[in-house]
């Protein structure tokens, strides 16, 4: 049902325009949800796919893929470039994680479904017409306003030792300072897990979050975008050099990510970056409409460094409120 402007086998040059996906709302029984997509083809060479606002309320990677989109010309690459900047544009109007118009979060719709709601048709869409014919997936997400994170690139730990290499490597070339390895902690039908049992090089961030995005995360973001789009060489130039080893941080048990004991307003103890040891007080779920009741401690259970940590002061019970992760060897 979603119909596609632009020619996915174009031979060469650029094509852009909106995929088209129908649903209804009160005041448009035959409103199209418009997604832009722009396509770069210039020969043989890798196929990339790079999305931004996946969940809506990230939008470094939507202002740098929309930079790219005005700035690249097809002679600049050496293979395919499609761009989704604005993969979730309700939920990114709404600036909020997952879409008001059917409530879902994009990034648990994989591989989706074609009869299913507008996100879940545009999962099935990415899944069976993108995904096929791409060779790297680029997706680029921050915190969103729940969480703030070390500026990283991450990834999860696949199985097949050359998908492995290959990604830990394009990660790298994100230069982030940080690279991350995480596990699963919060559901399934994730964007990458799909690409990822695709056998594809799957490139996702996480970087920073809250509602403010300062410049140096936009910089970040625009660089590394750049450059890993060299590194893989669908964009001309040579890539830079890193200018220290990337540090590898895994949290990879399920004890590193924390979760409020009960609901309140969250004090942060601990600053992202820092290093932390079992037992160590991380912060504290406050009720202060009851001034004399004492703070719920929120403690660390596995040593490492805090590289997630709750935005909002604001929590319910059970939201995460930090991720520990360690340094690999
Ligand atoms: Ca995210």
């Amino acid at each position: 049902m979603i119909r596609c402007p632009i020619d996915l086998d174009l031979a060469f040059g650029r094509q852009s325009g909106y995929l088209e996906i129908p649903y209804s709302y009160n005041l448009g029984g035959w409103a199209k949800l418009m997604v832009p997509i722009a396509i770069f083809r210039n020969g043989p060479g890798p196929v990339v796919l790079a999305m931004g606002a996946n969940h809506g309320d990230e939008y470094p990677g939507p202002i740098a893929l929309s930079r790219l989109w005005r700035e690249l010309s097809p002679e600049q690459i050496s293979g395919t470039l499609i761009l989704l900047p604005w993969l979730n544009p309700p939920a990114a109007h709404a600036a909020t994680r997952l879409s008001p118009l059917d409530g879902k979060n994009f990034n648990r719709c994989f591989p989706g479904n074609p009869h299913g709601s507008p996100s879940e048709m545009l999962a099935h869409f990415l899944s069976t017409e993108l995904f096929p014919r791409a060779s790297h997936v680029i997706d680029l997400h921050t915190g969103g306003r729940s969480l703030d994170f070390l500026p990283c690139a991450h990834m999860h730990d696949v199985p097949d030792p050359r998908q492995n290499r290959e990604m830990r490597l394009a990660a790298e070339a994100f230069l982030t300072p940080d690279t991350f390895l995480y596990a699963d902690v919060a559901g399934a039908g994730l964007l990458p897990s799909e690409a990822e049992r695709q056998g594809k090089i799957v490139i996702t961030t996480e970087l920073g979050g809250s509602e403010s995005v300062p410049a140096h995360i936009h910089r970040l973001c625009q660089r590394g975008l750049s450059n890993v789009l060299r590194h893989i060489g669908v964009l001309s130039g040579d890539p830079l050099p890193r200018t220290a080893p990337a540090r590898w941080l895994a949290a990879l048990d399920e004890r590193d990510y924390l979760f409020a004991p009960e609901s309140g307003i969250y004090e942060n103890a601990v600053s992202l970056g820092e290093a932390v040891i079992p037992g160590q007080t991380l912060g504290w779920v406050h009720c202060p409409e009851v001034p004399d009741r004492a703070p719920a401690p929120v403690r660390a259970l596995t040593p490492g460094v805090l590289i997630g940590c709750r935005a909002p002061s604001r929590l319910a019970q059970g939201d995460c409120v930090a991720c520990v992760a360690r340094e690999l060897n």
